[in-house]
């Protein structure tokens, strides 16, 4: 049963688009801080050049200071060259940093001549700069996907029409104390099953519930149910609100949202799950 409590928490994050008018710093919900710095994650990227082309598609400014959302894409496969696509988006909520800091690790371990690698991350800069959810003008970017308001949506937006992705993976955390994945319905079940295997392996833990407290059977995955697509095509349509799942969802395009616990004073722990599950998606989808 859901408390007061958590119904305006539910609220605060799914019925307002923008809930403040700056990258308010979000710690709610049991946060633990990763340091994130943008001008070591640049040099973190620079030492992978030879692998990958590196780009600066926007330069946001923010409190004096210019943040940068970095392009990074396999130089071999060429777009258009590869059998098969994936786009990586890390940091669409700043404060959920895991899924940023995991890249340079997740570019380090991905190999594979037949799939062409594409990362756009921080996709929210100013967000992770201030470990905010939010992104300089207070817009919650993973809302943004109908309206195209946000300069980082458009940016995705057209990241999408030049690569044309054949999976997507979106990395974020949670105040679930586990980790676990959103599917959109294009995530083939048996796939699904096979990478949350990977994660366990690796030696992270699945959830057994999701941060709504829906139970989670298998642990770690939540496909979108038919009931949960109404509801967010509901929600689309009359607060005209969009997350990345469901616009790719409308395009046929499988996507996962990667939730790792934001809890965890374990950097590592919270790191690995988001390089395990990319690293085995990109085997898959060589093998595929
Ligand atoms: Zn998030």
């Amino acid at each position: 049963m859901a408390s007061l409590a958590d119904l305006r928490t539910f609220a605060k994050y799914h019925l307002k688009r923008r809930v403040f008018d700056h990258p308010a710093r979000e710690t709610e919900l049991g946060l633990v801080e990763l340091p994130f710095e943008g001008d070591e994650f640049a040099r973190s990227l620079a030492s992978l050049d030879d692998r990958y082309e590196l780009s600066v598609p926007a330069r946001l400014e923010y409190g004096g200071r210019t943040h940068a959302m970095h392009r990074i894409a396999s130089r071999s496969p060429a777009v258009g060259e590869a059998r098969r696509t994936l786009l990586v988006l890390g940091g669409v909520h700043g404060n959920e940093r895991a899924g940023i800091l995991a890249v340079p690790e997740i570019l380090a371990h991905c190999a594979e001549p037949s799939v062409r690698l594409v990362v756009v991350a921080p996709v929210n800069p100013v967000g992770a700069a201030e470990l905010s959810r939010y992104n300089a003008d207070g817009f919650d970017i993973n809302r943004d996907f109908v309206r195209f308001e946000t300069e980082e949506a458009r940016l995705v937006r057209r990241v999408v029409e030049e690569e044309k992705p054949d999976f997507v993976v979106s990395l974020h955390e949670g105040p679930q104390d586990r980790t676990f994945m959103f599917l959109n319905r294009y995530v083939d079940a048996g796939l699904a099953h096979r990478l949350a295997a990977a994660l366990e392996r690796g030696g992270t833990t699945l959830a057994a519930e999701d941060y709504f407290g829906r139970r989670l059977a298998p642990p770690g995955l939540a496909p979108m149910s038919r009931s949960m697509w109404l509801i967010t095509a509901l929600w689309a349509a009359t607060l005209r609100m969009k997350a990345t799942g469901m616009w790719c969802d409308e395009r046929g395009v499988p996507e996962i949202t990667l939730e790792s616990s934001w809890r965890l004073d374990d950097r590592e722990a919270r790191v690995r799950a988001h390089v395990d599950l990319v690293t085995a998606l990109v085997d898959e989808l060589a093998r595929s």
